[in-house]
């Protein structure tokens, strides 16, 4: 039997997600002992310690299920952020989010309008709803081009995705041109702000899409994340903010216990560690300015980040250096996944592991120039 006849036809469409490969893997493959992975952008410090002992002193409590309105995060976040908890939505990571956002509100044959290169989540969610995204190209300066994007708005767009600061370039919309781009949104368009870098940002051209929940004249909902700067990749916890109404719609596509105790009590925890957030950000700033000098001292391209990744022009085939760096034990991603073969993405490390990193490129590029 041809299990391709009885599946959906959504999922003919969709392709597997490439993850950053992980240690363990590389470490069986390549016979390696110390192996550096800076693939996935996640924080190189680990997890805030306040989570990890916050986590400890739970464990003894997971035979229960955990809290499903997640009560206690939701209203620390929304003390936070000065909304409502009825603003606030957690999920199992924001990528169940995005799904949920999907679920929600694309029907088949509806449209969703992403830049590309961005983030894959947005594609496989709406393909997955059997929606159609369309990809509406960077500028030259590597930014969302919200002229193009508006511009690209039917009558059956759902949801725009907006990725500020955008993985994998780095790069931040401006509050100006959101402000342009939010004037020509209708009112039954979706604008999704994935901010899961938002925390690292210091362009003061920036602004957050939560001006825009906050005005309430408009359909948006922003994203953000405890897997990035508070280190909790594992734990799969974000959240969402926008008006109750939308709230409420996105719920109603929730799984009661989505969100497990673990995750609970260690972002609550995460939140309140505010010295591991200032060393982290002081961290990626350091390490950022010891990249670009290594990358300008070999004339090599990058794109200025706002975010704890740089996206770098090799203007040779990224699988090759990818192969060449696995084998001397780095992980970093290749830019193919994203449209730029020449590319590769590069999360900020520690100093360490920046210069690891840095040895394991010149030895790469020796190799095949
Ligand atoms: C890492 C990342 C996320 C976060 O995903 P989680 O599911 O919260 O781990 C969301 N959006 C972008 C663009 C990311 O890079």
């Amino acid at each position: 039997m041809d299990l391709g006849k009885l599946a959906r036809q959504a999922l003919t469409n969709i392709k597997p997600y490439v993850p950053g490969k992980p240690i363990e893997e590389v470490k069986r493959e390549y016979g390696l002992k110390d192996v550096i992975k800076l693939a996935s952008n996640e924080n190189p410090l680990g997890p805030s310690p306040r989570a990890v002992k916050a986590i400890r002193g739970f464990l003894e409590e997971i035979n229960l299920y955990p809290d499903g309105s997640c009560y206690n995060l939701t209203k620390d976040l929304g003390d936070l952020l000065g909304m409502e908890p009825s603003s606030l939505i957690i999920g199992n990571g924001s990528d169940e989010i995005l799904k949920l956002l999907a679920e929600t509100f694309i029907n088949e044959g509806d449209e969703a309008i992403m830049a590309e290169p961005s983030f894959s989540e947005y594609d496989f969610c709406v393909n997955l709803m059997a929606g159609k995204m369309i990809k509406v190209p960077v500028d030259r300066d590597y930014v969302h081009d919200l002229a193009q994007m508006a511009a690209a708005i039917t009558d059956k767009t759902k949801l725009i995705f907006i990725c500020n600061p955008n993985n994998p370039t780095g790069t931040i919309a401006s509050g100006d041109r959101i402000k342009e781009f939010m004037e020509r949104v209708p009112d039954n368009v979706i604008v999704v702000f994935d901010e899961a870098y938002f925390e690292y940002v210091n362009d003061p051209d920036y602004s957050s899409g939560l001006d825009y929940v906050k005005e309430g004249r408009k359909n948006v909902i922003v994203l953000r994340t405890f897997s990035k700067v508070y280190g909790l990749s594992g734990l799969r916890i974000g959240y969402g903010i926008a008006n109750p109404g939308l709230i409420e719609w996105v719920s109603r596509a929730r799984e009661p216990f989505n969100v497990n105790s673990l995750a609970q009590i260690g972002a609550e925890a995460a939140l309140g560690d505010e010295g591991f957030l200032t060393e982290s950000l002081s961290l990626n700033e350091q390490g950022k300015k010891y990249l670009y000098q290594e990358f300008r001292q070999r004339d090599l391209d990058y794109i200025p980040t706002q975010a704890n990744f740089i996206f770098v022009d090799l203007k040779v085939d990224s699988k090759k250096v990818f192969k060449r760096l696995l084998e001397q034990g780095v992980i970093i991603r290749t830019g193919d996944i994203f449209g730029y073969p020449d590319y590769i993405r590069v999360t900020i490390g520690k100093q360490a592991e920046n210069e690891r990193f840095i040895r394991a490129l010149d030895k790469a590029l020796n190799e095949l120039r």
